[in-house]
């Protein structure tokens, strides 16, 4: 559609960011255009209507179209917070980074069997949304799917996935 071509050209490739040799996709024009956002909103959900329960969103930039994507669909939303962050005990799941590793965590607020549909900003190694697949599962959940925005190519992230049901919307 012509709004999701617009979408795709509000993608900015930054060189060198946040480190020398990356290629960092910036996805803040594409978030300040009211129809390109609300086009990309609705191609993250379009494979997968009715069969979730709720969205949760990865820390920080998944937060912004999972919160837009829950709204659209009427259900709640699960933040997906990196450690240190949420008030209650939650779930923990560490991951390895390029340099050191990370950790991700979720509350334990939903029943077992709650099916989640899991959405992040952009796809890499596929590192973060593994770790969240698996606390995720770890907490009970059934996942639904996962849906991301940019799917970086060539860094192996889809298949580090293993996910049947990645579902992305743009490319390169
Ligand atoms: P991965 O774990 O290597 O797949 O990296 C994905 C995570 O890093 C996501 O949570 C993204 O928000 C972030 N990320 C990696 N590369 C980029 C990028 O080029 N632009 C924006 N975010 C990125």
């Amino acid at each position: 559609s012509a709004p999701l071509a617009r979408a795709e050209s509000l993608i900015l490739e930054i060189p060198d960011y946040p480190s020398p040799g990356i290629l960092f996709r910036d996805i803040t024009p594409l978030l300040a255009d009211g129809d390109a956002l609300r086009a990309t909103v609705d191609a993250l959900l379009a494979p997968f209507a009715g069969t979730f329960d709720v969205v949760a969103g990865l820390e920080a930039r998944g937060f912004l179209l999972a919160s837009a994507a829950a709204y659209a669909s009427g259900t709640g939303l699960m933040p997906i917070r990196k450690s240190g962050k949420l008030p209650r005990p939650a779930a923990a799941m560490a991951y390895a980074l390029e340099y050191g590793t990370a950790e991700i965590e979720a509350h334990a607020d939903f029943p077992a069997g709650t099916r989640v549909l899991v959405i992040d900003d952009v796809l890499a190694t596929g590192g973060t949304l593994a770790a969240a697949r698996e606390l995720l599962t770890g907490l009970g959940y059934a996942i639904a799917g996962t849906a991301v925005l940019f799917e970086i190519d060539g860094l192996g992230g889809r298949e580090a996935l293993g996910d049947p049901a990645l579902h992305t919307v743009f490319s390169s």
